[in-house]
């Protein structure tokens, strides 16, 4: 070997520039393998990178690198999962370090798995006998599994150290066993239900597409209730008939597979691999290592697991692909929908877009022969589309400090004498979204945030949403000092509820929000509950609005379906209708039909209009038509520019300078800086830029360049959001 070869890039899980040159140990490394390199006094560990730098030029001497220190035992990070870390980025505007953090997240994994020692009886006899030792030679020959020290103490009832004696006495003979149990395979043999015509339709066309393993994308497309689970399903069906494939599926939140988990056992005889932030650190680390070791075959989780180092993905799913949960808004800012397809891509596989209400960029593919288009138009078996009428809140106003009209209180009557569930969506926690002083006019705001406080009755509190500034409900107000003066103004889920019990006091009624299903546990009990029947009116949040299958819910009451379309939000429209769909789409699931009512003020407006008459297309027909004009997502790109600081000065300062360096073209249209409609947060002003550019027209470089040009100032941060999902 040259001396140049065991020069190799290692990158690692930092935000720096990229990939850094070490000397490999004596055998050459593979792009992939895990390794621990000395930097800067520390021993961190990283991953062996691709070099296509093309070195030669600008190259640190030879005699200057560090050596590798140590090769972890690890299988190597395959060459699509490296591409993908390139890729996401370059795309982003990240340092490729930054995002392989995502991918090694879990320290402990990279460590050797924790083994416990365990003993069995070795057949030799020990030297002298007791009553204790009879017991632990009687529990030892019990168990058909080794055992530890500690478990054959309690069931022989005597203390470790009696047990440890007779193992160095040789009579019991231990081993080490790894903590971490495998996981059980799901089996794709057992028959799913049998499908109607459209659905095998779909499900034929995917699992041809599964055998192709080539890269494709595909939208399924189907109303709430098509059985487009039950479709995907036959694909990983189709996927795991080969005993080495790996599959993702990606859900929006945790609360989505309360339900989901359960019909995948049911079709597939085991548990899926769960991936999401509640899981323990225990948990954590088994998946981590599982998905790289290729033992996990079906992990389901949320946009993070879309950085787990699959050893061999074979199909990709993303189901209510429109929710924008699926961007992280944070650090690496990315949406793991459209990385996802650019995973499909790298790794040569299937992606499967699935959703209700599609987002309009994957329905503009799908029109454009990029994405294959399934779709199913009717509900599973008996079960209809539920009917959808508009009231009119001008001509039905509830009286004041009410929010429930005389129609929708009258449904709710007659549902409850039916014995059927109801829900009442509205998408504010808490008890009022805002408090005021009767005596000044006071409104109460968070000191660090724009952004007023929400009064959360049941525990006495104030609190900021945005940052989660909290403070007792005070007794006067903090401006005039009038007491008892402070009143609630419009309806949180608290209030309703309040305003429900008034009104039906015989109901059994639950609250559904964040607040009150805060993990996995929690809300599989009220999941539970609602399914067994000992709930009779839901007051939920939109976290209640996905997936969810409950055969007695046959109404739904949307309190305020104007919220959503206040502010000028480019996808406003969009996601009223999409989140006024899904929760619409909770009636009527089964053999009772279902009825909506949604309360407005504008039974006019387009999206009303639109899911009053059914007619979605001609909605999305006359949106897309609008974003084409203005040359505007899914047609054209954005990218945003977020300017924040604790110092306002200086935050107008680094405006002022990236407003005079910025890429105002003809082929870029730079918006900005303007105030951010949150122009606190946290403390932070903020500020926004916003570039438009035609879809050919890729922004990075231009932005790379602006930021380049513009000198950096220290106080100030400077967000990248590319494809901004979030405007606030
Ligand atoms: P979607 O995901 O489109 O909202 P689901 O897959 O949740 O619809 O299906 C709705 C309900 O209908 C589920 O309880 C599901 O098990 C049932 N279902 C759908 N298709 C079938 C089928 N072919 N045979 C039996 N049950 C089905
Ligand atoms: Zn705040």
């Amino acid at each position: 070997m040259e001396q140049e070869d065991y020069r190799i890039k290692v990158l690692l899980p930092l935000p720096i520039g990229g990939a850094l040159d070490y000397l490999s140990p004596g055998d050459a490394l593979e792009p992939g393998q895990f390794v621990e390199v000395p930097l800067s006094g520390r021993r961190l560990k990283g991953v062996v990178w691709d070099d296509n730098s093309g070195r030669k030029s600008k190259t640190i001497p030879l005699e200057k690198l560090k050596i590798v220190e140590a090769v972890l035992d690890l299988p190597p990070l395959p060459a699509d999962h490296r591409a993908l870390i390139d890729w996401v980025a370059a795309y982003t505007l990240s340092s490729p370090g930054a995002v392989l953090k995502m991918s090694m997240s879990v320290r402990e994994a990279l460590k050797p798995p924790p083994v416990t020692r365990v003993y069995e009886l070795s057949g030799k006899k020990p030297a002298s006998m007791s009553t204790a030792r009879e017991r632990i030679l009687e529990a030892a020959g019990a168990s058909a599994d080794p055992l530890s020290l500690q478990k054959l103490a309690s069931y022989a009832k005597v203390s470790i150290s009696t047990v440890r004696k007779l193992a160095s006495e040789g009579v019991l003979v231990g081993q080490d066993e790894a903590k971490d149990k495998p996981y059980i395979s799901p089996r794709p043999d057992a028959p799913g239900p049998e499908l109607s015509e459209e659905q095998a339709q779909a499900a034929t066309g995917l699992v041809e597409l599964v055998e192709r393993e080539s890269y494709a994308s595909a939208l399924l497309e189907g109303v709430t209730g098509s059985g487009k689970t039950e479709v995907y399903f036959e694909a990983i069906a189709a996927a795991l008939k080969d005993p080495a494939a790996q599959v993702l599926v990606l859900l929006p939140e945790i609360a989505l597979t309360a339900q989901w988990l359960g019909r995948f056992q049911e079709r597939f005889s085991a548990e899926p691999v769960q991936w999401h932030s509640e899981l323990g650190s225990g948990e954590r680390r088994r998946a981590w290592r599982a998905v790289i070791e290729g033992q996990a075959r079906v992990v389901v989780g949320a946009r993070s697991a879309l950085f787990l180092p699959f050893q061999n993905l074979k199909l990709l799913i993303v189901d209510e692909e429109h929710d924008a949960s699926f961007k992280q808004e944070e650090g690496v800012i990315y949406h793991a929908r459209d990385m996802a397809v650019v995973r499909a891509s790298l790794g040569n596989i299937l992606v499967v877009l699935v959703s209700a209400t599609p987002s309009y960029e994957s329905l503009v593919n799908a029109k454009e022969g990029k994405y294959l288009h399934f779709v199913l138009k009717e509900r599973h078996g008996p079960a209809q589309m539920p009917t959808i009428k508009a009231i009119d809140l001008r001509q039905h106003p509830p009286p004041p400090g009410r929010w429930i009209s005389e129609v929708l209180e009258d449904a709710i009557g007659e549902n409850l004498i039916r014995g059927e569930q109801t829900l009442l969506f509205l998408n504010r926690r808490g008890f009022a979204p805002l408090t005021i002083c009767r005596a000044c006019g006071e409104r109460m705001d968070c000191p660090n945030c724009t952004a007023w406080l929400v009064e959360h009755r049941y525990k006495g509190e104030l609190l900021c949403h945005h940052c989660g500034f909290v403070q007792p409900f005070p007794e006067s107000c903090r401006s005039c000092g009038a007491k008892g003066k402070l009143a609630p103004c419009g309806p949180g889920v608290e209030r309703l509820s309040d305003e429900v019990a008034t009104l039906f006091p015989e109901a059994r009624i639950l609250i559904m929000t964040s607040d009150t299903a805060t993990g996995p546990a929690k809300t599989r009990e009220i999941v539970k509950k609602i399914e067994q029947g000992s709930v009779d009116i839901i007051i939920g949040t939109q976290i209640l609005t996905k997936g969810y299958h409950f055969p007695n819910l046959t109404l739904v009451g949307v309190v305020d379906a104007d919220l959503g379309l206040k502010g000028a939000d480019l996808r406003a429209g969009e996601r009223t209708y999409q989140q006024l769909e899904q929760v619409s789409g909770r009636a009527g699931r089964a053999e009772r039909p279902g009825l909506v009512y949604l309360q407005t003020y504008s039974p006019d407006h387009p999206v009303t209009a639109a899911l009053v008459s059914g007619d979605r297309a001609a909605f999305v027909g006359y949106e897309l038509e609008a974003r084409r004009a203005q040359q505007v997502p899914p047609y054209g790109r954005m990218a945003a520019l977020i300017i924040t600081g604790r110092d306002m000065e200086k935050v107008m300062l680094a405006c002022r300078r990236l407003a005079k360096t910025s890429p105002h073209s003809k082929k870029f249209r730079v918006l900005g800086p303007a105030p951010a409609p949150l122009a606190r947060l946290r403390g932070h002003h903020r500020y926004r830029f916003l570039m438009l550019s035609a879809k050919k027209q890729p922004p990075q470089k231009a932005i790379r360049e602006w930021l380049a040009r513009a000198k950096p100032l220290k106080g100030v941060r400077i967000k990248i959001d590319i494809d901004p999902v979030s405007f606030t």
